[in-house]
């Protein structure tokens, strides 16, 4: 992915240089290394890209610690893709969040099937705990898009939505669509498993 007009950062796994929006910026705290995902925190930064490869390497070896000039001591792999893929969850539920409040979510089999048969959706997500009905309901009826995931339970899509379970959500917008399925790319990748 190239982009231009945006700030250049080298991941201290790969060693590779990146655009800003495509690494994860790490800050010592006073705890330690902690991960800035919405990059507000101030200090010495590094960055790492969100892949299970890059962090064990940008861990391992000590390159975060010099890289924030031995200034904290690096988190263990575990702790840190945990906080991270918690990070990458949270910009997912307040990006839906805010295409619900943009009317641009349908919520739900029946709102999702009447916006499928208009060719409206451009991503659908279905809750882990969907049910089979609702799933081959929809997965058989009109062409879905490319883009899909599963994510959260039904309990947390309705609780994202206002309802009280809520087993499919449909994007009806692109650049929602974009930006969700940009982090759902990068959970995929740091958990190295599909979604
Ligand atoms: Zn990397």
């Amino acid at each position: 992915m190239t982009r231009h007009h945006q700030p250049q950062r080298t991941c201290i796994g790969c060693r590779q240089v990146f655009g800003k929006d495509e690494v994860v910026r790490i800050v010592a705290g006073p705890a330690g290394a902690v991960i800035d995902y919405r990059e507000k925190l101030p200090g010495r930064a590094a960055y790492v890209c969100p892949r299970l490869d890059c962090i064990q390497k940008a861990l391992s070896r000590e390159n975060l610690s010099r890289a924030l000039h031995g200034r904290t001591a690096a988190p263990d792999t575990d702790t840190f893709v945990g906080q991270l893929a918690a990070s990458i969850t949270e910009k997912i539920r307040s990006l839906l969040t805010m295409a619900v409040k943009a009317g641009s979510l349908a919520a739900g089999a029946s709102a999702v099937d009447d916006a499928l048969q208009k060719g409206r959706v451009e991503m659908l997500i279905f809750a882990g705990d969907v049910s089979e009905g609702t799933r081959g309901k929809l997965c058989s009826g009109s062409p879905l898009p490319s883009r899909q995931a599963t994510l959260f339970t039904r309990d947390e899509m309705g609780q994202m939505v206002g309802r009280e379970l809520v087993g499919v959500v449909g994007i009806l917008e692109k650049g929602f669509a974009d930006a969700v399925g940009n982090e759902v790319e990068r959970l995929k990748g740091l958990l190295n498993k599909h979604l």
